[in-house]
């Protein structure tokens, strides 16, 4: 096997499968990997690069630089030419009292590992509608701290100017290459990078109000040793590599066995997708908390019940398990287990379910739910991702080895997807 070209390390699970995604789209042929693999641990398939999804977000820098370091350290035994580090495109991490953010913390620490004196920093991804000009983040419209990130409970935005921002959480000094630099393309910009070191600084914020600046900045980074940014960056990178947007990039091992979907989500978007999946004549079972807690109690096992349901109607074709709610609903079972231990008895149950399916021979499996996911994922003991087309955007197909079989695996998180997204992901897949 060669090695890999790009090695990525992102700060939480569903940004690290929007990278994914858009290396694929732009050409590469990607896994994902979850949480730092262990030293000998090596890729199933041959890949142009590697995302190892951490949750380092919103943990004390001490550790999030630990996980990285160990992460690059990895994906440099896989052959990484480039490393990636991808944070938020709102620019958030972690922020409480002394500590100012993560993202300054663990980008100096792989800048210090990999030797290197020069770094850029963008969030940019115009296709989210999340653009840099003139070092100022704007969200849609507005400027960041006015576009409700100022509110967030773990993460606050409270000033947009990213130069301020990186500055606070780095010792090296930060400074700005401009939309009109960006716009002159890989010379100016490379231009700029060197005025910039010869001013002795060593992370510069990157102008992009478009994807074709992200284009033109992708060549002015060919040989930059780190690359930080959100997931917008990503888009003008595979061409350093000789690499074009494919069909071939995405492509997954035909499909399989039956199909089924287990849903926690509640948010909107997932309430509308599970009536409509229902509303098509579907089979689907709904999962109330509440009700759970009382059989449990009394020693009733709910997830051999629900396969038992399952088990005659997968020759059919697929089959809905959910406990996705309207607000109400949801305060009602919160009110009486608590807000965490409602979660967590659900995503206990239906990763427990997720698995059980899989034994009855499920290979095509949906789970909607970013929490949801996470548990189902680590249920069915998956370590690593083969990244395939995009359903809608943001929402992959993968393909996964669990301990029983090959699956395809598609992890939305909530507010994604159209209405008809169960019925349309499988006969996309077909
Ligand atoms: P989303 O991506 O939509 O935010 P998540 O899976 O991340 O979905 O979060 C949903 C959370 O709500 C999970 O912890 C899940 O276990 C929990 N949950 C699911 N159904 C219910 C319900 N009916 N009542 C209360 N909590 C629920």
């Amino acid at each position: 096997m060669t090695g890999i070209k790009l090695g990525c390390i992102a700060d939480d699970f569903t940004g690290a499968t929007d990278l994914a995604n858009n290396l694929v789209r732009a050409g590469m042929r990607v896994v994902q990997v979850i949480g730092v693999p262990s030293e000998g641990q090596g890729l199933d398939t041959e890949v142009d690069a590697v995302v190892v999804a951490l949750k380092s977000r919103t943990i004390p820098p001490a550790q999030a630089i630990e996980q990285s370091l160990q992460a690059m350290a990895w994906l440099r035994g896989q052959g990484a030419q480039q490393v990636y580090f991808k944070y938020c495109s709102t620019f958030d991490s972690i922020y409480s009292g002394e500590v100012r953010g993560n993202i300054g913390a663990v980008t100096e620490a792989l800048m210090d590992a990999l030797g290197t004196d020069f770094t850029i920093a963008t969030p940019a991804f115009p296709d989210n509608k999340r653009t840099v000009f003139k070092g100022y983040l704007f969200v849609g419209d507005v400027l960041l701290n006015e576009s409700g990130m100022e509110n967030h409970p773990l993460t606050p935005m409270r000033d947009a100017n990213l130069i301020r921002v990186m500055q606070a959480q780095s010792k090296r000094k930060v400074g700005l290459i401009d939309y009109a630099r960006v716009a002159r393309g890989e010379t100016a910009v490379r231009e700029s990078i060197a005025q910039l070191k010869s001013e002795g600084r060593g992370i510069a914020i990157v102008d992009a109000v478009s994807n074709e600046d992200l284009m033109r900045l992708g060549p002015a980074l060919a040989d930059m040793p780190l690359i930080t940014a959100g997931s917008g960056v990503a888009i003008g990178l595979p061409q350093n590599f000789g690499i074009q947007p494919s069909a071939a990039a995405s492509a997954l091992p035909a499909p399989a066995g039956w199909q089924a979907i287990v849903s926690g989500s509640c948010s909107l978007a997932t309430n509308r997708q599970v009536v409509h999946f229902k509303s098509a004549g579907h089979p689907a079972m709904a999962l109330d908390p509440l009700r759970i807690a009382r059989q449990q109690a009394t020693g009733a096992d709910v997830v051999a019940e629900v396969l038992a349901w399952a088990q005659p109607l997968l020759q059919d074709g697929p089959v809905l398990v959910y406990s996705t709610a309207d607000a109400s609903a949801v305060k009602a079972s919160q009110s009486q287990l608590g807000v965490e231990e409602a979660g967590a008895l659900m995503e206990r149950t239906l990763a427990a379910i997720a698995r059980g399916l899989v034994g009855l021979g499920v290979r095509q499996l949906i789970v909607a739910g970013g929490e949801t996911s996470g548990a189902c994922v680590q249920a069915l003991d998956i370590r690593q991702m083969k990244i395939g087309p995009q359903i809608d955007p943001g929402v992959p197909w993968c393909h996964a080895q669990t301990a029983v079989s090959g699956i395809h695996l598609t992890l939305k998180s909530g507010n994604f997807g159209t209405d008809d997204f169960f019925s349309k992901a499988f006969t996309m897949l077909a």
